[in-house]
Formats: structure tokens, sequence, C-alpha cells
């Protein structure tokens, strides 16, 4: 702006110069007043540059008005003035408009020039913005992935199936609760867990618990037949009423997450289910972080898994399944300890079955095998899942029970007894009779140790076989 006024500014001074001076030199100072060309001039060269087209247009005829008007005054002067003024003014036009063209040609470069700086800044803003908000989200994923891993580093040293839930729930919940910021009242879940032939809940968190525990089929069935329906973890973010047939506990559900696991490539042991009643509560990155959890747990979980199935093997007699030796004798120290320290009674029954090596001669010892298996699962049938039956040593069996007293185990000892006596032993289409003798201690009456009420329980045990066997006799 200031180039064009200095300019503008420049050449009209310029103009009236050269029009006083040619006025001078030919006629003198009295024709200075021969200002229409004057005027014309100034007009060019102040108004070219930021005049838009149309307007100078008006502009020009304006001042060719103002010299037609003035044309008389101009001519009583003489018509070499006023020739000379309009030959420098002309001069001067052709030299303005070109310096105009250029100044505007600068002008524009100029502008470009502005504008693709702030192209350029705002370009370099952007970035940087965007770099600073991709430093953000990596910041914020690396402490996600932080967090998961110290979550999950926890699951790592379970041991047990029972206790990894628990720290897979611990670590669900604090998860949620702090690295998503979800309120866990509006959080559900549970763990679908295979047990030898079937599924059950091994753990859940914010379901009403006696539903589950009434309705533990119904829910299993519907999570297993949803989950099943694809290998792949599924997020639903807004479920309709399909939910309702898992019961009255999944009505309101919205938000629906299925992660199934699966072993050796095809079994399914376990699924994870989240559900929360409000709808799309994870994004997905949320939900991805879900994954990576659920990857972690997976790993443990077989790890468990493995562990539990290598421990059974180790602690279980190969022919009949029960426990062996120095497992029993484990775990009766153990309920012997529970029960010094919290109170309570414990009986033992010992058993051994009569004449065996006679079956054996007799029949070969397959047969032999097959009665060992077949009282096994007698044994087992006979007693809750808290009791423990073990084999004892060949053809000697105990059974742990737990809160039992003398009298109590006495008669269970008794019905044991007689569903063997009664019980129709076929070997190759051969009946083969089998009786057994028992012999029943209990703590704290007969013995205030493992080893001494072992040793009552075998006492008795060989009073009913030298009272003529195949009977339960019990400790004084
Ligand atoms: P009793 O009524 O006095 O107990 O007589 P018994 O013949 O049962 O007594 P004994 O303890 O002498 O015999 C036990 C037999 O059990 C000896 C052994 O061959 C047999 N036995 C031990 N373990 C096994 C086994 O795993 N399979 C078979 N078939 N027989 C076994
Ligand atoms: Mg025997
Ligand atoms: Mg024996």
């Amino acid at each position: 702006m200031k180039v064009k006024i200095t300019v503008s500014a420049s050449v009209f001074a310029a103009i009236i110069a050269a029009n006083l001076g040619v006025a001078h030199i030919l006629k003198g100072y009295e024709n200075v007043m021969n200002f229409a060309p004057v005027m014309f001039g100034a007009f060019v060269f102040g108004s070219r540059s930021w005049l838009a087209d149309r307007e100078w247009n008006i502009g020009a005829a304006a001042c060719v008005l103002c010299v037609v008007l003035l044309y008389r005054p101009v001519r009583a002067a003489g018509w070499q003035p006023s020739f000379v003024a309009l030959a420098v003014c002309a001069a001067a036009y052709v030299f303005a408009g070109t310096f105009i063209k250029y100044s505007r040609l600068l002008e524009k470069k100029e502008e470009e020039l502005r504008s693709k700086k702030m192209e350029l800044d705002r370009l370099t803003q952007t970035t940087l913005s965007n770099t600073l908000s991709q430093d953000d989200a990596l910041e914020k994923e690396i402490r996600d992935i932080r967090s998961l891993y110290d979550a999950s580093k926890d699951l790592i040293h379970s041991l047990t199936l029972k206790e990894m839930m628990d720290r897979v729930s611990e670590v669900l919940k604090k998860i949620i609760k702090n690295n998503f910021r979800i309120n866990l009242d509006e959080v559900h879940f549970a763990i679908i867990f295979k047990k030898e032939f079937e599924y059950y809940i091994a753990n859940s968190f914010g379901y009403d618990e006696e539903y589950l525990r009434e309705n533990e089929k119904q829910f299993v069935n519907f999570v297993l037949k949803n989950a099943t329906k694809n290998r792949e973890p599924v997020y639903i973010r807004n479920a309709g009423g399909e939910t309702a047939e898992g019961g009255p506990g999944l009505r309101m559900t919205r938000s629906i997450i299925y992660i199934p696991f699966h072993v050796e490539q095809k079994k399914l042991l376990w699924v994870l289910f989240i559900t929360a009643d409000r709808p799309d509560i994870f994004d997905d990155r949320q939900f991805d972080n879900i994954k990576v959890l659920s990857n972690q747990i997976a790993i443990s979980l077989e790890k468990v898994h493995l562990y539990e199935e290598v421990d059974k093997m180790s602690v279980t007699d190969s022919l009949t399944g029960l426990y062996v030796h120095r497992f029993f004798q484990d775990k009766l120290e153990n309920e012997l300890k529970r029960m010094q320290r919290y109170g309570g009674t414990l009986a033992l029954i010992m058993g051994d079955i009569d004449h065996f090596k006679n079956i054996n001669d007799t029949y070969g010892h397959l047969a032999g095998d097959y009665i060992l298996k077949t009282i096994a699962v007698i044994l087992k049938n006979h007693t809750a899942n808290l009791d423990t039956v073990a084999r004892y040593g060949g053809e000697e069996f105990c059974v742990i029970l737990p809160d039992y007293d003398k009298e109590k185990a006495h008669a269970r000892a008794v019905k044991i007894r007689k569903e063997i006596e009664k019980y129709p032993f076929k070997f190759n289409d051969i009946q083969i009779k089998v009786t057994m003798s028992m012999g029943v201690a209990a703590f704290p009456g007969d013995a205030a140790d493992r080893r001494a009420l072992i040793e009552k329980a075998d006492k008795a045990l060989y009073k009913a076989k030298d009272e003529g066997r195949n009977r339960v006799i019990r400790s004084e």
C-alpha cells in the first residue's frame, strides 16, 4: 500500500512538474491552469493500482469528460502546452501501466507466498498437534499395556484352578475400573469352564448369585450356544431381547462379549462372558485390551489345567482311578490338622477283599483286576464328594469320612459291605462271589493322630478277618 501511494504521488508530482515545466518553456506561467491532463494523469497513476477495472473505467470516463468540458479554457491557453502535457501523460500512462502490472505481479507473488507460508504454518501446526496426539495415544497405549501386564502377571503364580479363577476375576475388575474407568456396578461377567465332561460357572461377578446357582445349566447353555457359533471373540454392542433365554439375569443386557478359548485347536475349554445393561459400554480399544488380557488368562489357565491334570494323574491309581497311598496319607494328615484346629470328628474305614488270592488263582489276574475296578466304583458310588476313597495297597481300600463319628461311619461301611456282597460280579460270563471285611476307627475317640488312627482301623479290619470275614468291626 505504502509503495502504491509513494509511486502514485511521485508520478503525480512528476506530471505536475512536467506540465508546469512545459507550460513555462512554451508560454510562461500563465498556462499553469491547464489542469485537465494533470487530473487525468493523477487519476491514472493514483487509482489504477487499487481500483477495480469497472471503477477505473468510470473514473477514466469522468476525466475524459473534464478534458472535454475544459477544452475551451485549454484551447485558450494554446495547443502546445496541452499537447505536450497530454504526451507526457500518455508516456506516464504506459510507464505506470507496466510498473503497475509488474507490481501487481509482485503483489500476487507475495500473496501466493504468504498463503503458502500460512498453509505451511497450518500444516506444521496440524502435523505437530497430530504428532503430539499420536504421542499421547502411544503413551496411553504403553500405559494400558503396562497395566495389563502388571495385572495379568499375578495370574502366572496361580497354581490351582480355584485360585486362578479368583485372580482372573480380580484382574478383570481392576482393568474395568482403573483402566477403562467404567463403574463396576454396570458390568457383569462369568467364566464358564470345562471340568471333565461338563461346563460350569467357575467364577462370576455382578449376577444374582442365587439365580445363577439355581439356573446354572440354563445360563451355561445360553453362553455356550452363542460362544460356539463363532470361534472368535464377539462383541455385540446393542443386543436386542435375545438374551432373555439366558434367564431373567440377562433380560436387560445390551452389551455382550463372548471370548471362547480352545485347547489343542478344537476343544472349547472356557468362555469369558461379559455383559452390561448399557449399550456400547466398551470402545474398540477396550475390547482389544480385553482380548489381550484373555489371551494372557488363557495361557495361565491352560498351564494350571495341565498342572492339575498331571497332578491328578500322579495322585490317582491307574487301575481303579482311586487316590494312591501317598495322597491318602497327605489327605488324612491335612484333614486331621483341620479337625485339631477347628474341632470336629473324622472317621476312617479300611477294607480288604476276602480271599482275593483265591479269586486270582481261580479266575485269573484279569478277573482280579475287574473286581478291583468294580469295587472302586461301588466305593465311589456310596461315598460323598468330600470323602476320600483311596487304594491303600493291592486289594486294600480306605475311605476318609470328614465330619463322621464312629457310628455313622460304621453304618456307611455296613452299607458298602452289603452292596459288595450282593453285587453280581461277572467275568467272562462267570459269576464270582466277592466280599469285603472292614475296620472302622474315628478321631478323636480312637486316636489322636494319623498313624494311630490307621493302626486302629487296621486292627479292627484284622479282627473282622479273624471273626470270619465279610463283616465290619469298630475299633475299641
Ligand atoms: P484275606 O481274606 O486274608 O485278605 O485273603 P487274601 O487272599 O485277600 O489275602 P492276601 O493279602 O494274601 O492276598 C492279596 C492278593 O491280592 C495277593 C495279590 O496277588 C493280589 N493282588 C494285589 N494287587 C493286585 C492287583 O492289582 N491285581 C490283581 N489281580 N491282584 C492283586
Ligand atoms: Mg485280602
Ligand atoms: Mg490284603
